[in-house]
């Protein structure tokens, strides 16, 4: 071997020191540290091994089995294991494993499935709904005309009256059920009816509730929506990376060449190795018994937040997420997010319905129990969690009371620890 090379297939980490302090200090970051950020997850050892494989070096590009480079073998293997695992897991009839992101599968169904200037009927961001979905700064915003339906007043949650009324008003195209910061159950059966009465597709993006459906645990997308994307690394628990899913053939081309090649190019083969491994976890009983655990521990840290005085956004939440609105406690979202890194907590600011504050500095923290689940926590630590954020907020001018809760974040996680000790 050329001493160009010395080392090169077998070093690690060890042959780049400024990395490898990065990233192990990313390890102890969450190794110490109690993750509320409700995109987040902690990934089994399996789906890290897969993500980190030799299918880094292969590239394809088509589909399984009609690939348009050689030596696709085991590429078409790993690309229909993830395919049928998704299709179990979900009940439906064709999948597509190939979008890099969650952003990524909601702009090739859009573009499989409209056309320039068609409209789209999806959720304000204010209420939850997420910037792929038409927000002015993104491709979707300039490339669809966008009306967005918000939540209720009275009750801050989806009024499908509204839904209708804008919907009959405007004739959208497309309607989109599913949000990023919305706490609560939507009713797709529902939407669909909207969707019908004018002539719409239905597309539901359930990123944040994916792992929740695949338990059993949330009302499930089909057979109401025409399309389903969903992010793979939320409650779903798996790689980094996203998916779309329907049941009628006559939408395949549509979706499938509107990821590729509309928005895409190769596949991330080691990706979608990395979800083939998602999937087959996520398809045994350990994983619905996961769902079950986030749903009441969840449960756990909303009343404890309620019941020390924080008013939880629509009156808390029957999902695994929930939003906090700190008008009351004279405080806003960046500077109680600011304080809670300081004691250890990762959380993220967030607007919230009818914010008069601007999303640099708004009303409200989204907090989700799906990553604390994972590393083993339960009801009692949520509710301990639950107590530390009241406090450090109240605290948060006071650098020494949140470095003390740090100390005792610190210990609490290493009671519950994850990935091999660095
Ligand atoms: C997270 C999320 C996405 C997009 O995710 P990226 O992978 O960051 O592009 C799309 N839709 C919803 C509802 C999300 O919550």
């Amino acid at each position: 071997m050329s001493i160009l090379h010395d080392g090169y297939f077998t070093q690690g980490l060890d042959a780049d020191p400024e990395l490898a302090a990065a990233i192990r200090g990313e390890l102890a970051r969450q190794q110490d540290g109690i993750e509320l950020i409700a995109s987040e997850n902690i990934v089994s050892k399996l789906v890290l091994e897969a993500q980190g494989s030799v299918m880094t070096n292969k590239t394809v590009e088509g589909f399984a089995y009609a690939r348009y480079y050689g030596g696709a073998q085991f590429a078409d293997a790993v690309e229909a294991l993830a395919i049928a695992r998704a299709k179990a897991l979900f009940g439906c009839r064709f999948v597509n494993v190939q979008a890099h992101s969650g952003s990524n599968a909601n702009n090739g169904v859009f573009l499989g499935l409209l056309k320039p200037g068609d409209t789209i009927l999806s959720m304000k961001t204010a209420a939850g709904g997420h910037i792929s979905h038409g927000h002015p700064a993104t491709l979707t915003g300039r490339d669809y005309a966008i009306v967005h339906y918000g939540v209720s007043r009275e009750t801050e949650r989806v009024d499908l009256d509204e839904v209708r009324a804008l919907a009959r008003a405007h004739r959208p195209r497309m309607i989109v059920a599913g949000g990023s910061a919305y706490a609560w159950t939507l009713d797709f059966a529902g939407f669909r009816a909207v969707a019908d009465e004018v002539g719409a597709y239905l597309m539901v993006d359930m990123a944040h509730f994916a792992g929740l459906v695949a338990a059993g645990l949330y009302p499930h997308p089909f057979p109401h929506a025409h399309v389903v994307t969903t992010t793979t690394n939320k409650s779903l628990r798996g790689a980094r990376g996203a998916m779309a899913l329907w049941n009628d053939e006559a939408l395949s081309d549509g979706i499938n060449y509107g990821i590729f090649p509309g928005v895409q190019g190769s596949v991330m083969l080691h990706i979608v190795a990395a979800k083939a491994a998602c999937f087959g976890e996520a398809l045994k009983p350990e994983f619905k018994a996961y769902n079950a655990a986030a749903l009441e521990n969840a449960q756990a840290l909303a009343e404890t937040l309620a019941g020390r005085g924080m008013r939880l956004v629509a009156g808390g939440t029957n999902t695994s997420l929930m939003l906090v609105d700190l008008v009351n406690q004279g405080v806003t979202g960046d500077i109680a997010a600011t304080a809670l890194e300081a004691a250890g907590i990762a959380v993220n600011k967030n607007l919230i319905p009818f914010d008069t504050c601007p999303p640099e500095a708004p009303s409200g923290l989204r907090l989700s129990s799906s990553a604390g689940t994972t590393r083993g926590f339960g009801p009692a630590e949520f509710r301990q969690v639950g107590d530390w954020i009241v406090r450090a907020i109240a605290a948060r001018d006071d650098a020494a009371a949140l470095a003390a809760i740090h100390d005792d974040v610190r210990a609490l996680c290493r009671r519950f620890p994850i990935y091999d000790a660095a």
